[in-house]
């Protein structure tokens, strides 16, 4: 087996285009290997998060009144960078967050095309030109720049979701101070290492490190932040969306999911038991919009869990870099206790054991637990609460109208993806489930960039992310009527 690199990186704040010590330090681990420390990471208080936040009020004034090509120049630079250093950073990526080596490098070349995208955006943010209802009166609509923007991110993406932000937000004009997970500080810092060679004007772009309770919460207060977005759980989103309204900030929240995945008895069986797998299992289900609910019709229930519980046994756990593994370690300690604890309820509320949830042991001391498959019913906790890791359960439909219900049947509205071959459900399914993103014949997870990307109910608020909707939420419309 290949072992990880000894390596352990130094990761400082950037704030104001210099690179700085934290107030504190701390350490982020590899979830594969707990004898490996793969950084060593500055953090901040809130005084030091003040210092970034004035920083980006005052770049602010220079960067947005940039021209687009110029925006558009360092964006694309960003984005070449980290495509050509993509196995690098993957390599860090599976080191700190644990998801496999493949997964990690996708990952990595994933957030440097999400720099080249906005890069061509930075040029087209535009406006439109309206007949006004006067003789003699025109009138525009411009899009301008909302101001500094706090971006704040868990730990199951720590290249994307950061590159989703950070991108639009800089192509759009505003300045930006972002707080990465305390459990991937790592993948933080190379990022801003890479924005930081771009020649931005200090303090367009600044990074601080460290608690939620502390710097996260410095960010959400601070007045000289005027657009807030974050990924992350529910009970933090709440917060934010609180700290957000008091104050009137622009705030765009990305939470949690309970996605489905309906199983209609025309679909392709083994395509739909693929879509299980990938879409409840890879990237070891911490993803938010895994499909953690396989609501199956009847006639085809019990083979469909027979393939799904056969393909399950097959699946390789282990260390995140070792080549032919399907799944890699749980992120940390705490996420592997809610993991185990949601599965003991699943067995204290009835819900019958398929396969797996069981903790494993490696040649390393990781976090690692077998993937988990459970029978339940509609109100038994493992059908209704996010839990974040390769835990999965399977409802039965007595027809598709009733999977549809069941789909629906949810406080989250993410993603819900479907397995038929009728053109008819699959129509009907897009049309009624009540989601952001609907996927036929898919994984519930896998996405594009270049469209948008979030959900309805407790799983989104505010503008969209990705694709040009993300102007949206990094603009501020004006509307200027003028006699000539
Ligand atoms: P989390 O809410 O604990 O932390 C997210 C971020 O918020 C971290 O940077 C954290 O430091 C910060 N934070 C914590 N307390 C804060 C506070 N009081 N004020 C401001 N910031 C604070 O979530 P997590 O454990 O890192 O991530 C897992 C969760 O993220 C899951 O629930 C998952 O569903 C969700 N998620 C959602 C999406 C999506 O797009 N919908 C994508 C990925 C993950």
């Amino acid at each position: 087996m290949k072992r990880s690199p000894e390596v352990q990186l130094s990761a400082r704040h950037y704030i104001n285009g210099r690179w700085e010590t934290g107030v504190t330090s701390g350490q982020s681990l590899n979830p594969s290997d707990l004898r490996e420390t793969v950084a060593e990471y500055a953090r901040a208080d809130r005084s030091q998060t003040e210092q970034a936040v004035r920083a980006a009020a005052d770049a602010f004034r220079v960067w947005s009144m940039t021209t687009p090509q110029r925006r558009a120049d360092a964006l694309d630079q960003i984005g070449s960078e980290i495509l050509a250093r993509k196995d690098e950073l993957g390599l860090l990526l599976a080191r700190e967050e644990g998801k496999t080596l493949p997964e990690a490098v996708a990952e990595a070349a994933r957030a440097g095309q999400i720099f080249k995208f906005f890069a061509g955006e930075a040029l087209r943010v535009g406006g439109e030109s309206v007949a006004s209802l006067r003789p003699g009166v025109h009138v525009d609509i411009t899009r301008e720049p909302v101001g500094v923007a706090g971006l704040i991110t868990p730990w199951n993406f720590p290249l994307a979701i950061p590159a989703w932000k950070i991108a639009p937000a800089l192509a759009c004009g505003n300045a930006v101070v972002f707080k990465p997970s305390e459990l991937v500080p790592a993948c933080g810092w190379a990022l801003a290492e890479i924005i930081g060679r771009a020649a931005l004007p200090a303090g367009t772009f600044n990074l601080v490190m460290g608690s939620g309770r502390e710097v996260g919460q410095a960010l959400i207060e601070h007045p000289l932040v005027d657009a807030l977005s974050f990924t992350g759980s529910a009970a933090t989103g709440e917060r934010v969306l609180q700290a957000a309204a008091a104050r009137r900030a622009k705030v765009q929240l990305e939470m949690g999911g309970k996605n489905p995945l309906v199983v209609l008895a025309d679909a392709d069986l083994e395509l739909a038991v693929d879509c299980a797998v990938q879409g409840a299992f890879f990237s070891t289900g911490q993803r938010c919009t895994a499909s953690s609910r396989l609501i199956v019709e009847a006639p085809v229930h019990d083979a469909f869990v027979a393939r799904l519980k056969q393909r399950m046994a097959a699946l390789k756990v282990g260390h995140a870099l070792e080549p032919g593994v399907d799944i890699g370690p749980v992120a940390d300690r705490a996420q592997l206790e809610e993991n185990m604890a949601a599965i003991a309820t699943a067995r204290e509320e009835g819900a019958e054991h398929v396969y797996g949830g069981d903790l494993l042991q490696r040649p390393s001391e990781g976090h690692y637990m077998s993937p988990a498959l459970f029978l339940a019913q509609p109100n038994h906790r493992i059908a209704r609460e996010e839990i974040f890791g390769p835990v999965a359960c399977v409802l039965r439909a007595d027809d598709a109208e009733h999977a549809l219900a069941l789909a629906n049947d949810t406080p989250f509205g993410l993603c819900a993806g479907i397995c038929t071959n009728s053109l008819r459900h699959a129509m009907h399914f897009r049309r009624h489930a009540r989601v952001g993103m609907t996927m036929v014949n898919l994984p519930t997870a896998g996405i594009d960039y270049h469209v948008p990307f979030g959900g309805r109910k407790a799983s989104s608020y505010g503008a969209r992310e990705q694709g040009r909707h993300a102007a949206e939420f990094y603009t501020t419309v004006k509307t200027g009527y003028m006699r000539a």
